[in-house]
């Protein structure tokens, strides 16, 4: 059984702390959404996870199959099955859609090939056994052909960028996937495909974690678990209930239930009521009374 554990994980960025003691454990197969407001830290957990350089861990440990992670390479810990779909993919020109992907393909199984027989010599799978998957995975995320000649992610819609992120996930097959995102800017067919395409890959032996600021990408793809998030720690967790109640009765409810002691951070603070209880930044002037 092979799971992701995160426990108690601090990270900075730009000197700033930004997770303040992260605690979550996603099982072989299963599925997680992670949610919460702008600036609370998703995405930092996501980099972090990822092993983004201008991430700084300071405390803390990511196991993923009992092995803490953080002292490896963004591509060893891709070799070892974890997969990023980012929030912002980024564009690179002059490397089309396929090459990339054949590169990324053969690196991962290579690596796979040598973890299980370190003495014997690996060789790349033919490139009509390549061309084959690449089309079958295209085929299910309504990919037009013409894709793969392109540069990856140049002129790249917001769609054509989340169907670009889940057909890398679905040819490198990874043991765990955390999509960031990966709902936004998405229309509504868009965003029926694109969780089709992740549902296609949920086959009960990837692990994810989802995360969403919204709750209807859950209608799509069924989360066993939810984890809440607010400044940079998760404050609460449930089932998929939990994701339904936080979109009927909002953020702000969630605060006051589970978390009333926390500080107003990122989006919130503009939306954060004015007065005593509000925003930091606002000076209260009190009005002395009693005691002179
Ligand atoms: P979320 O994904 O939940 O919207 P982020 O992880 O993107 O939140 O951001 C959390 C906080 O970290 C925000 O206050 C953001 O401004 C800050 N932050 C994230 N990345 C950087 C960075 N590269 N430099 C400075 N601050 C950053
Ligand atoms: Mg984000």
């Amino acid at each position: 059984m092979s799971s992701l554990e995160i426990k108690n994980l601090h990270a900075k960025v730009e000197n700033k702390e930004i997770l303040r003691g992260v605690n979550l454990t996603i099982g072989e197969g299963e599925v997680h959404a992670l949610m919460g407001l702008n600036g609370s830290g998703k995405s930092t957990l996501a980099y972090v996870l990822a092993g983004h350089p201008n991430y700084e861990v300071t405390e803390g440990e990511v196991l993923l199959g009992g092995e803490n992670i953080l002292d490896l390479e963004p591509d060893e810990r891709a070799h070892r099955g974890l997969f990023l779909a980012f929030q912002y993919p980024t564009s690179i020109p002059g490397v089309n859609v396929a090459n990339f992907l054949r590169q990324s393909y053969n690196k991962v199984q290579q690596s796979r090939f040598m973890q299980a027989h370190p003495d014997a010599e690996y060789k790349a799978a033919p490139v009509a056994e390549f061309r084959k998957r690449l089309d079958e995975k295209m085929g299910q995320l309504r990919m037009d052909r013409s894709f793969k000649s392109r540069y990856l992610n140049e002129g790249f819609s917001g769609g054509e960028k989340k169907r670009m992120e889940i057909l890398q996930m679905a040819m490198l097959d990874p043991k765990f996937a955390i999509m960031d995102e990966t709902d936004s800017g998405l229309d509504i067919d868009a965003l029926r495909t694109v969780a089709e395409g992740v549902n296609s890959q949920l086959n009960g032996q990837l692990g994810a974690l989802v995360i969403t600021h919204y709750q209807r990408l859950l209608n799509y793809i069924k989360p066993q678990y939810v984890h809440i998030m607010m400044n940079g720690h998760i404050v609460a967790n449930g089932g998929p209930e939990l994701a339904e109640e936080l979109d009927v009765k909002g953020y702000d409810w969630l605060r006051q239930t589970y978390a009333p002691d926390e500080p107003f951070v990122g989006d919130e603070r503009e939306a954060a009521p004015a007065g005593p209880a509000g925003a930091p930044g606002i000076t209260v002037t009190r009005t002395l009374t009693g005691r002179s």
